[in-house]
């Protein structure tokens, strides 16, 4: 038998993608990549923006004009289970199982009640047991679901529930298990920050880098989504202690205006901020910053707009996100996303973006002539080059490099020269 898998949202959702293909596989299930071969697609929705509800809409609605539904079990999980249920149920009577988010189990029921062979007989369970779903040398560890910040403008909350961390046994367990689909191990959750706080009283980030820094299988170790209301300053001795620990710091902080900030429910103003890039930078010199930014938010005046732009003359961040404010619905700042402004939102978003990006090509190029830490991840025929990542390239979200003169037989962590940079692409020489 065979499965497509559709996983839409965040690298969070995938890992859930990963372990319901888990266990398509371990019931014999194969892969294909043509929805219409499949005896069974399964879509692992999101559900944060409007616009994540748009593309699931999209995408079975597509889903429904190509594949046979005499043929073709179609299942939808994830984030659409907790937001908006009722209407996509409504409106594709065409699904034939809606899985709760992350109930593995009532997956695999289903599987053996309508799709398996009668008599087939439950398989032995292996928690968190993952099939990969990506290329590439990163594995990604979601160490916490869930988030208690409630800003805002944010659904998270209230589709992934609360904070839930996971033992630090067993996400050492399961990166062990993980560990020949590539060198990197990169952290994620919603505030890696508050990590263990639900289960240990404390924050145990700094517990959980020592259990995971002596796997012998990874080079590097990336943490993603660090809170700036709960970074604690003394951490950035873990870099000091850590070698493999990528002094990269993605932080992200959505404004810099007090007022604004404040009325999104978080608490760093402008200056805190500038002070906790400003530490970080000045205990680790080589680190870089990767951030996010929100325009556009009710009330926001272009002067606190305007803040955006000299904090980034004042604090040298290397990578910036941009997207412009959502009205979601249940969402605590909620205005009437029928009078929002949506082209407004839009000119805010790509204003911002282009500042930014022309900044960007400035500070990539600074690392021209640099030597530099580069993990390949594969070959371009068409360019007759290795291409991969540098060290402050986190995967998917920061660009890629190239190297030349390397051959097939040098190591997947190299040094290399950079000789060339745009403003998400590098050229180096193998050094
Ligand atoms: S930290 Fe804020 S933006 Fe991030 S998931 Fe939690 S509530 Fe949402």
């Amino acid at each position: 038998m065979k499965y497509f898998v559709e996983s839409l949202g965040c690298a969070k959702n995938l890992v859930d993608s990963e372990r319901f293909t888990a266990i398509l596989k371990k019931y014999g299930f194969r892969e294909t990549l043509q929805p219409e071969d499949a005896d069974l697609v399964l879509v692992n929705s999101c559900a944060f923006l409007a616009a994540s509800l748009s593309e699931l809409d999209a995408v079975l609605s597509e889903l429904s004009k190509t594949i046979n539904s005499q043929t073709t079990k179609l299942v939808v999980t994830g984030c659409v289970t907790k937001r908006g249920l009722k209407e996509f149920q409504e409106k594709f009577p065409e699904v034939d199982k809606w899985i709760e988010l992350k109930d593995f189990d009532a997956f695999e029921a289903y599987l053996l009640q309508s799709c398996l062979p009668k008599g087939a007989k439950p398989r032995f369970k292996i928690p968190a047991e993952r099939q990969a779903l990506q290329g590439g040398q990163h594995v990604y560890l979601r160490i916490s679901d869930g988030c208690e910040n409630y800003c805002s403008y944010c659904m998270i909350p209230s589709i992934r529930g609360k904070l839930t961390s996971e033992p630090i046994e067993k996400l050492v367990e399961e990166a062990q298990a993980l560990s020949g689909r590539g060198r990197e191990l990169v952290l994620i959750a919603q505030d890696s920050c508050m990590y263990g706080t639900d289960l240990y009283g404390e924050k145990a980030l700094p517990q959980l880098i020592e259990a995971l820094h002596d796997l012998p299988d990874y080079d590097w170790i990336r943490i993603m989504y660090m809170h700036p209301d709960h970074f604690e300053l003394e951490w950035t001795e873990l870099w000091k202690k850590y070698p493999k620990l990528l002094p990269y710091f993605d932080i992200p902080i959505q404004h810099v205006c007090d007022r604004i900030i404040h009325l999104m429910n978080r608490k760093k103003g402008y200056n805190e901020l500038k002070s906790l890039f400003d530490h970080i930078k000045h205990a680790l010199p080589e680190a870089v910053f990767r951030t996010t930014f929100m325009v556009g938010y009710p009330t926001e005046t272009a002067d606190e707009r305007a803040l955006i732009g000299k904090f980034l003359e004042e604090v040298d961040i290397l990578h910036a996100g941009v997207f412009g404010y959502s009205p979601e619905k249940e969402g605590i700042s909620y205005n009437h996303p029928e009078d929002f402004d949506w082209d407004k939102r839009e000119h805010l978003e790509t204003e911002l973006a282009i500042k930014i990006a022309e900044a960007k090509e400035d500070k990539m190029q600074a690392f021209v002539g640099t030597h530099q830490q580069m993990l390949i991840e594969g070959y371009d025929d068409s360019l007759e080059a290795f291409w991969g990542r540098l060290w402050f390239q986190a995967p998917e979200i920061d660009g890629i490099a190239y190297v030349q003169g390397l051959s097939p037989q040098d190591p997947i962590l190299v040094e290399v020269e950079v000789v060339d940079a745009l403003t998400d692409e590098l050229w180096c020489e193998k050094i």
